[in-house]
């Protein structure tokens, strides 16, 4: 065998055994995400509780849900791009939780890459804020350090510097921080989330909050405890209003 044809059969041979694939399912593809998963996130419905974006039944007669009205929360509206189901699901849930043979840093890119262009192509997903809005801030739901050290990705810290660019709002990634390291939501019930965390974040410098708009950030939505918390914390230190913004929200 000629040493170019020898090259071929090898590099056919690595091309078997190392191809490229979607992480979320397994196709070919050159990219960590795919075409059709990264086209296939579901939106949300039409009917949202005005607050807090949570789906609503179609023939509801209340503006807000039942947990908004029984509890008005400290921010002024939660929107989110997509719902936590499918694909999407899917590549969250890789990218947060490290496992062998995942190419989490490449699926982070590739879903940072269609959040991008859902931001900048599309309608804006959240009523009331401002694009290029000089009062305002963008900052990620923080991450106690330990377990940022663990799963070596803050799926929030990079959506905020996504958002931060595409509207054009400076990104203030020091400011909030998570002082006290809480059990994972997950696995606790709604009341169980608040107590969670609550008083578990502080600003490293308040005075900087005063009289400003501030846009938080995180990967998932589901009971909005913790943006909610980062909410009361951002307002005890002046803020004008807080809006919360997540990739995805748990139907
Ligand atoms: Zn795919
Ligand atoms: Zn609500």
């Amino acid at each position: 065998m000629s040493l170019p044809s020898l090259r071929e059969s090898i590099s056919a041979l690595l091309g078997l055994v190392f191809r490229s694939r979607c992480e979320v399912c397994r196709a070919d593809s050159d990219e960590a995400l795919c075409a059709e998963c990264a086209s296939g996130f579901d939106e949300p419905p039409e009917r949202i509780c005005a607050i807090c974006g949570l789906p609503m039944k179609e023939r509801s007669r209340f503006l807000n849900c039942f947990h908004c009205n029984r509890h008005k929360p400290a921010f002024k509206r939660l929107r989110s791009l997509w719902l936590y189901d499918g694909a999407l699901q899917k590549a969250i849930t890789l990218i947060k939780f490290p496992r062998p043979r995942v190419r989490r840093r490449e699926l982070a890119d590739a879903l940072m890459a269609v959040i991008e262009q859902r931001l900048t192509t599309r309608g804006n997903p959240l009523p009331g804020f401002k694009k290029g809005d000089e009062n305002a801030l963008v900052l990620p739901s923080p991450m106690h350090a330990k377990r940022l050290r663990q799963r070596g990705i803050s799926l929030a810290a990079e959506f905020a510097r996504v958002v931060s660019d595409a509207w054009e709002v400076p990104l203030r990634e020091d400011l909030l921080v998570k002082d006290r390291q809480t059990a994972p939501q997950v696995r606790l019930a709604r009341e169980e989330r608040l107590l969670n965390v609550k008083d578990s974040f502080r600003l490293l410098s308040p005075g900087e909050i005063d009289g400003k708009i501030c846009l938080v950030v995180d990967d998932v939505a589901t009971t909005c405890a913790t943006l909610n918390e980062c909410a009361r914390t951002l307002k005890l230190a002046g803020a004008e209003r807080v809006y919360g913004l997540t990739i995805a929200r748990q139907p």
